[in-house]
């Protein structure tokens, strides 16, 4: 069963690239399949394929709930403060300011979590169109 789980969660995540679920997120997608799921199993999947490196976990500054994702690679993420998705930018981190910063501080950096806020593209079409369609009337 536990192993089911893990799988379940990892071809979830697979499947929906996207998509930046939290635990409760996941639950959800899964008992539409797997009625009888309890949440501390997939609770419990989640830490250990974040301790295994399968999945990535994150946490924005905003939240209380860490998110998740496949991606092992770092990269920036951009959460639209009107809807609420978060996108990913892969457009890699710059590696250059990071090596910067460890030679000025002498700490060595092993992560980074970089997240952008705004209007997401969708949010804005949509704002767009209604601004046309309210002075065309
Ligand atoms: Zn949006
Ligand atoms: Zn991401």
């Amino acid at each position: 069963m536990k192993r089911g789980v893990k799988e379940a969660i990892l071809k979830a995540l697979k499947d929906n690239k996207d998509w930046h679920p939290t635990a409760r997120d996941i639950y959800k997608h899964l008992q539409e399949r797997m009625p009888k799921l309890a949440f501390s199993s997939v609770y419990r999947a989640l830490e250990n394929l974040t301790r295994e490196n399968k999945v990535r976990s994150f946490k924005l500054d905003c939240e209380g709930e860490r998110r998740f994702e496949i991606k092992s690679k770092p990269h920036v993420h951009f959460k639209c403060t009107k809807c609420g998705r978060v996108y990913d930018i892969d457009m890699g981190i710059n590696l250059a300011f990071k090596e910067l910063v460890e030679m000025h501080t002498d700490h060595i950096i092993t992560d980074v979590h970089i997240t952008y806020y705004g209007i997401c593209k969708e949010c804005f079409r949509k704002k767009v169109k209604e601004l046309v369609r309210d002075y065309n009337v």
